[in-house]
């Protein structure tokens, strides 16, 4: 039985963490942060790390901060929560940094319907420069209509 809740608890904080990350990219990063946001929208600048990557930051603190509750304080919700964070942050890298920006040269020729998908969505979101009126906040679901030719 923990076993179960404890999976349940895992996958339940990643995707979590797509309405989190939803949320936060939406109200966020485009509202009163704009500031840290601005330079992935605007390469105003020549270096590899952004000031955006800040956001990267914030959530692995708060990973950290479960397995510490995990470990220091048994609470053990704090691992699969933990490990929850960790495992969106790590795949909204892979898919966000790497695949679709191309920070560093890998996956460029994933080409199924899903990646065609959510690389559509995001490079309609990054058509707009500008800190208002933009779409598709999200990164691993998409609007239905992405996948759709
Ligand atoms: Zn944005
Ligand atoms: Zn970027
Ligand atoms: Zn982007």
């Amino acid at each position: 039985m923990q076993v179960a809740l404890w999976i349940l608890i895992f996958i339940s904080t990643f995707l979590i963490m797509e309405f989190m990350a939803w949320f936060t990219h939406k109200y966020i990063m485009h509202g009163f942060l704009w500031v840290l946001h601005k330079d992935h929208h605007k390469k105003d600048h020549g270096s590899w790390w952004e000031r955006n990557d800040l956001f990267f930051i914030f959530y692995a603190a708060v990973s950290i901060g479960c397995f510490y509750a995990w470990n220091s304080h048994d609470f053990w919700a704090g691992l699969p929560v933990g490990l929850g964070i960790f495992a969106y942050g790590f795949t909204y890298f892979m898919v966000h940094d790497i695949f679709i920006h191309q920070r560093f040269k890998m996956f460029r020729n994933a080409n199924n319907w899903y990646a065609k998908g959510i690389r559509r969505a995001h490079k309609i979101h990054h058509k707009n420069i500008n800190k208002g009126e933009g779409e598709c906040f999200g990164m691993l679901i998409p609007p239905l209509k992405y996948f759709k030719r």
